[in-house]
């Protein structure tokens, strides 16, 4: 039923946490049990390319394909089928035979839908040097990355949901007068789920999860600009036995199959990962078409604050890894770095110093930190915000430039002195762009630091444990890092304050975007006989 415990546990972290990847190239990782990392297939066959509805894979109705890019060569990697309207209604119409009642699903024991994401899990170990590969040639972020955290925190995940599946159960309540009332969770139906480019795997995995261990069934719309990796994890979940039309992947665009989604009148549940300006306009569809249930983790501004009494070395470690992981395109990255004044320069120049040796390069050489963007847009955008910053009185300190003229890199940048009020303080630039403020007391700094319509993330930087919690109480942000950054696990909850989104995904919370909370009250008969 399961594959050896040594296989099993290959992919999980020393502590069962991801402790994020500053130092990855300098320090040995802090993995005790991950073992090295294989060589990448720099060209890995690319097995699927249409869209999975029903557990087969088919062209869409049109016939249409779109180009995925590599954007480390900006070369073509494939031609993918491309879904709209009638695709997603032919996948819900999957999805709804498959959640209909007496169906192999719905009658199925909720521990089996553990085992088979246990098995999903297996599969996913078993091929995690391809599926890695995968990812960096199709996003481009480096392929080590992809495996150590990516991967494993894929694996880290399905597992953890596995666990959930018959664990999720109602309570007995007690009513007044002969009444036994109790509650049952049950699955929300047909849910659709629209997910971004930049953790192609990680964003399919927080959906799925959740989604599948309670019973639902799924049609997932993946990014445009990374449909690859999702379609080969929807042929894995096939092999592990998930029964036709659970698990339905349609690649396409997002005005026309996300949009169709969205509006669907027979999808029951809307979670949606990306800009808080398309979360706006999902959410508009959701509700003005037949109100389905929603979810939103959208985008971030968020605050890093570095006390003068922090360990220097490790909070502009901490501070380097918590913008420019991923090349930038992190919805929580820590991109208001707020420094107190006494060791502001000093923060700036060893800042500054960091990012210069950042290792830009080919995903797959084993030493690069930092890949290209995701594609041209996003580079121009990227681009654009720079020259926002420059022209707005911010200091240049580094970088602010494309690197070569192939691939959309960018080179690490720093920028300093940096004003509440310009664009590079207030916008998501979702790319490698650090800007740098300065600040002088702590009542001042929250309240530049709520300054933003988001409230993902924030982090704090300091020995002092009064200041470390007072500033996490105080902040309104869906999860504060105290001397860390990035360390996610599938455990933990996450998810946005304010206009950073509604709900949150992860952890024994991120259930309830999954279930309905039923309630059965039964009268007690008065006669005894
Ligand atoms: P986006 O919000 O446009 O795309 C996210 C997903 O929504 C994709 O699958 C896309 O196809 C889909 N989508 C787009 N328009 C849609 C529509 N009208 N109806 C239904 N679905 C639709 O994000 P993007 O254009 O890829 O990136 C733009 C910006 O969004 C980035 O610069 C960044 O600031 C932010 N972003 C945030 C996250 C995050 O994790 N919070 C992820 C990606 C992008
Ligand atoms: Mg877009």
């Amino acid at each position: 039923m399961y594959s050896s415990l040594a296989t099993r546990t290959r992919l999980i972290f020393g502590r069962g946490t991801f402790h994020g990847l500053p130092g990855l190239l300098t320090k040995p990782y802090p993995l005790a049990t991950f073992g090295d990392v294989p060589a990448p297939n720099r060209q890995p066959e690319i097995k699927q390319t249409k869209l999975f509805i029903n557990n087969e894979f088919v062209d869409s109705v049109s016939k249409k394909t779109f180009p995925t890019i590599n954007p480390a060569t900006e070369e073509v990697i494939s031609e993918v089928a491309e879904g709209d309207k009638a695709d997603v209604d032919n996948a819900v119409a999957a999805a709804r035979e498959a959640f209909r009642l007496g169906s192999p699903w719905r009658r199925m024991d909720a521990a089996q839908r553990g085992y088979l994401m246990n098995k999903l899990a297996d599969l996913i170990e078993r091929d995690a040097q391809y599926i890695a590969s995968l990812e960096a040639l199709d996003n481009g972020k480096p392929y080590k990355i992809a495996y150590l955290a990516d991967v494993a925190l894929i694996v880290q995940c399905y597992r953890y949901y596995a666990g959930w599946a018959d664990k999720n159960h109602g309570k007995t309540i007690p009513v007044g007068g002969d009444y036994f009332t109790y509650t049952r969770h049950e699955p929300v139906g047909v849910c659709g789920q629209i997910i971004p480019w930049n953790f192609p795997l990680l964003m399919q995995a927080w959906k799925l999860g959740p989604a599948l261990t309670m019973g639902n069934t799924v049609v997932m719309k993946t990014a445009e600009q990374t449909p690859l990796s999702a379609l080969y994890i929807a042929e894995l979940a096939r092999e592990a036995g998930y029964p036709p039309g659970v698990l339905n992947i349609v690649n396409g665009y997002g005005p026309t199959a996300g949009a169709a989604l969205a509006q669907h009148m027979d999808v029951d549940k809307l979670a949606f990962t990306g800009s808080t300006e398309i979360g706006q306009l999902v959410g508009k569809m959701a509700s003005e078409s037949n109100l389905k249930r929603l979810t939103l983790e959208l985008g971030g501004k968020s605050p890093n604050i570095v006390f003068a009494d922090a360990d220097l070395d490790h909070a502009v470690e901490t501070s380097h890894f918590g913008l420019f992981f991923n090349m930038g395109q992190c919805c929580c990255a820590g991109s208001r770095i707020f420094v107190e004044e006494k060791i502001y320069d000093e923060f700036v120049e060893r800042s500054v110093e960091r990012a210069q040796r950042r290792v830009v390069g080919d995903p797959f050489d084993a030493g690069s930190e930092q890949g290209p963007q995701i594609d041209d847009e996003q580079l121009g955008k990227i681009l654009a915000l720079i020259d926002s910053g420059k022209a707005e009185g911010a200091k240049l300190c580094t970088g602010g430039t494309r690197m070569g003229d192939k691939g959309y890199y960018i080179s690490p940048t720093v920028f300093a002195d940096v004003k509440d009020e310009m664009r590079i303080a207030k916008e998501e630039i979702f790319g490698p762009v650090m800007q740098i403020m300065k600040f002088k007391n702590i009542d001042e700094l929250i309240e530049r630091a709520h300054n933003t319509i988001y409230g993902l993330a924030a982090s704090v930087l300091t020995k002092d444990l009064d200041k470390a919690l007072y500033i996490s109480n105080s902040l309104r942000a869906g999860t504060v890092w105290v001397n860390c950054f990035n360390v996610f696990n599938a455990a933990a909850p996450f998810g946005g304050y304010k206009m950073s989104g509604n709900g949150r995904e992860l952890g024994e919370y991120g259930l309830d975007n999954y279930t309905e909370v039923k309630t059965v009250t039964i009268k007690i008969s008065e006669k005894n006989s």
